[in-house]
């Protein structure tokens, strides 16, 4: 596969077919005129290791790294970000010119992106956010959360075990709510986030009531497909400002196409309807 001149990069996953990512890379690579490729690089857990060893070889410069390979793909990596290490997962490996890999998270950074994005700024003295779920996402989305100066963040989990591990892992300013104190937790809030995959094409629908919500409080949605949740349709009913899940998979992809590519691509509207677009 090693390609003379030309720059190569992947995404690795299992499976990989619905992935977005090919289409947003290959977007910017048309965009700048770079002379590249991202190809799918359809992985199952048996043959994980085998792919990193071979990504300098075949003459990648880099991939992405999705389900189910986030956490497993960091014990591979030469050097991992200190981002990458707070959330014990990575989403984007650089290959250094000597073979060495290099595991990033740039999770949090697209969460933070979309938000600034979207106009979203703090309101209170001690502004709450109330996020839904306590998976792999959630956690960056914390992790974001965290950083941007919430006074205090709300987990609301079914599995409150792993809501508790989330909130000892990351510390700080976490309190934690069982599935049915939801509304309790989000009284208050000035952010919504759902970041469990409830609402999400072939999942359950998130059924929670957002009443206890205020109007001037904003919803954001980590789901992308659909692109309009249920949860965001309601939320925009009852004037509530949302902001959809797509712009957090464009931004997460921009340091990655900046470190292989050498350039910092733009995330716009052209973007948003290519990688809409049903092919
Ligand atoms: P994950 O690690 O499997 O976590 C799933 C979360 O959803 C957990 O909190 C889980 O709760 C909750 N959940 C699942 N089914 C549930 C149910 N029936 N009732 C209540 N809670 C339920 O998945 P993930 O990697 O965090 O991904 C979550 C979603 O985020 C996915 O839809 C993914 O596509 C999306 N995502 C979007 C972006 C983006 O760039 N926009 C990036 C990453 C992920 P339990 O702990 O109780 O199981």
């Amino acid at each position: 596969m090693k390609n003379g001149t030309k720059r190569l990069a992947g995404i690795i996953g299992w499976p990989i077919s619905h992935s977005l990512s090919p289409k947003i890379h290959k977007f910017w690579l048309k965009t700048h005129k770079i002379e590249g490729e991202y190809l799918p690089l359809e992985t199952d857990p048996e043959h994980l290791e085998y792919t990193l060893e071979t990504l300098f070889e075949r003459g990648f410069r880099g991939a992405n790294v999705t389900l189910p390979h986030k956490e497993e793909a960091m014990k591979f990596m030469k050097f991992v970000s200190p981002q990458a290490e707070k959330l014990g997962a990575i989403n984007t490996i650089i290959v250094h010119e000597n073979g060495d890999l290099e595991g990033r998270n740039t999770d949090m950074y697209g969460f933070t992106e979309n938000l600034k994005a979207a106009s979203f700024a703090l309101k209170s003295d001690e502004p709450i956010v109330a996020v839904l779920g306590a998976g792999g996402a959630a956690r960056a989305v914390v992790a974001a959360l965290q950083e941007m100066n919430f006074y205090e963040i709300r987990i609301i989990n079914r599995t409150m075990d792993k809501a508790r591990r989330l909130a000892e892992d990351l510390g700080g300013n976490i309190n934690i709510f069982e599935w049915n104190e939801s509304e309790k937790a989000m009284a208050g809030a000035e952010l919504l986030v759902n970041a469990t995959s409830l609402g999400m094409e072939g999942q359950p629908p998130l059924d929670i009531e957002i009443d206890a919500l205020s109007d001037k409080a904003w919803v954001a949605d980590i789901v992308y497909a659909p692109l309009q949740t249920e949860l965001l349709k309601r939320a925009a009913k009852r004037g509530n400002k949302t902001i959809d899940g797509l712009g957090m998979l464009l931004h997460q992809a921009r340091p990655a196409f900046k470190a292989w590519f050498g350039v910092d691509p733009e995330v716009n509207e052209k973007l948003r309807k290519f990688v809409l677009e049903k092919e």
